[in-house]
């Protein structure tokens, strides 16, 4: 490391995709006077292909069509998306979904996933909980008598959505995230990037101006961020300094105190970051067998809910991958385990895990171990990896926020801290929380901030005036 301090106008802290966007956005706009620090030996953060076997450890679906990333994807890059699935299909056929009940697979218009759809439409326009105090998920179903049936299928949906669950969600942050004005109306396809493509493809796009000798710092965890000084931020103790900080760290790192700062964080920040967000944990079983056995039986399912049927998976899927990487790697069938159903497996090695998963798919599709053509498989669980210790943000409550809610949670978290630290990243998107668009989004705004705090020191960045004292 140079003794010699560094000075730069802009740090930005994390490369993850919201970092990188950043970056991206920084470049594109001729401001090259910055550097990504990052934490970990690599770039990409939760977006994290192997590209070899075509597999995705970390973000996999596109969400919608016309967003940031779709736009990079489709139109950029001009690679082939496919769709997965469409909760909005007028022909169930056709939307890709399937739900697990008593052991059978039943498509969105089975009466039970109807009545999950309608209930979560509820939830979303309750006048009721609207003016109430904050509670949980769970608590709401219960003041609203919804059957216990269904807990549990809303339990595995949020599993998915949201890496959380019905005990630690809050019923007013659901609410609020599905009721944001802010909605980019990118509609409700779902697309996996198709064949041999991986995610990642992103990761060259973003950084395809940086560069990477002088403007990107892999190992280099920022511990401590003194913005006392009217002039200079300093980083590490003034190892490195610089005017603006673009914060694009994961939730997890700000609620564990991983950075210090100074001065503090304000007190409204701080109760947001331990009171009305966390991030829990989250696991990907990838398995590959011999032949796609799920497509023998189910042609049109791509997507299973899974309820309560099993207390690890809370939803699986068919990865996409060429041809040529079946043949040489196997047909991927992909397991989510999130939140609670992450934790029952804390006590599990990641064989014993595959093999549950394993288990789970021969009692599905009627198979067993002499059948179902399994090769192997391999564990990622987000809550083991250094500098991100979690899947996604989710809307926590607690019996603080139960006293005091802060509306607009995701909005308020990311006002930026005078005309110095910008905050991306997921966690602050209040549209699409928990996303790669969502991650990028935050982080071509950030840049745009910054860019024009540059350029008229005194203005308050775009939409934040309401929070000027913050
Ligand atoms: C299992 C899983 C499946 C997912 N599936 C999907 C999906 O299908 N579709 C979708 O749209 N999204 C999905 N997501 C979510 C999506 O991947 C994330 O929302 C997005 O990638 C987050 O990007 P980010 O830049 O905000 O954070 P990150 O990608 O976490 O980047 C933050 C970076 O900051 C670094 N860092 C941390 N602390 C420090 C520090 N102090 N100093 C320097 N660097 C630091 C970290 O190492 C990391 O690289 C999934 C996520 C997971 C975990």
């Amino acid at each position: 490391m140079n003794k010699q301090p560094s000075h730069y106008k802009i740090c930005i802290i994390g490369g993850g995709v919201a970092g990188l966007t950043a970056a991206n956005t920084l470049a594109e706009n001729g401001q090259n006077d910055f550097i990504i620090l990052e934490a970990s030996e690599r770039i990409g953060g939760r977006v994290c292909s192997d590209k070899e076997r075509g597999i995705e450890l970390g973000g996999e679906f596109v969400h919608g069509e016309g967003s940031i990333l779709w736009d990079v994807l489709a139109n950029k890059l001009k690679i082939p998306l496919k769709v997965v699935f469409d909760y909005s299909a007028p022909n169930p056929k056709d939307c890709g979904l399937g739900f697990l009940l008593n052991g059978k697979i039943y498509e969105i218009n089975h009466p039970v996933a109807q009545k999950t759809l309608e209930i979560l439409e509820q939830l979303t326009t309750d006048e009721e909980l609207k003016k109430s105090k904050d509670m949980s998920l769970k608590e709401w179903l219960e003041w609203r008598n919804i059957p216990k049936e269904f807990h549990t299928l809303i339990d595995s949906i949020l599993a998915q959505t949201n890496s959380s669950c019905i005990n630690t969600h809050s019923a007013k942050g659901a609410q609020e995230e599905e009721l944001s004005g802010e909605d980019t109306n990118i509609g409700e396809l779902n697309f996996h990037v198709e064949g041999a493509n991986t995610m990642d493809l992103i990761i060259p796009y973003l950084t395809r101006l940086v560069n990477m000798e002088k403007q990107l710092k892999l190992n280099y965890f920022v511990h401590s961020i003194d913005y006392s000084d009217k002039n200079v931020i300093k980083l590490n103790n003034g190892e490195i300094t610089c005017e603006k900080v673009i914060l694009a760290v994961p939730l997890t790192i700000l609620r564990n105190r991983q950075i210090k700062f100074t001065p503090d964080l304000s007190p409204q920040k701080k109760h947001l970051l331990q009171n009305q967000f966390h991030m829990h944990g989250g696991m990907k079983i990838l398995l590959r067998y011999k032949r796609p056995v799920w497509k023998e039986q189910m042609p049109n399912v791509n997507v299973v809910v899974v309820g309560d049927e099993d207390p690890i998976i809370a939803q699986y899927w068919f990865s996409s991958t060429s041809d040529e990487q079946c043949k040489k790697y196997g047909h991927i069938i992909t397991g989510f385990s999130m939140s609670r159903k992450a934790d029952n497996a804390l006590h599990m090695t990641d064989e014993e895990i595959k093999q549950h998963f394993r288990k789970f798919i021969q009692k599905t599709y009627h198979l067993n171990d002499d059948n179902d053509g399994y090769l192997g498989g391999d564990v990622r669980n987000w809550q083991h990896i250094h500098h991100v210790a979690g899947a996604y943000s989710f809307a926590l409550t607690t019996d603080a926020s139960k006293i005091h809610y802060i509306e607009q949670p995701r909005v308020v978290l990311s006002q930026p801290i005078g005309s110095k630290i910008y905050f991306a990243g997921e966690a602050y998107c209040q549209h699409s929380p928990a996303t790669i668009h969502g991650a990028m989004e935050t982080g071509q705004k950030a840049a745009l901030d910054v860019l024009q705090s540059l350029t008229s020191p005194s203005s308050v960045p775009r939409g934040h005036s309401r929070m000027s004292k913050l």
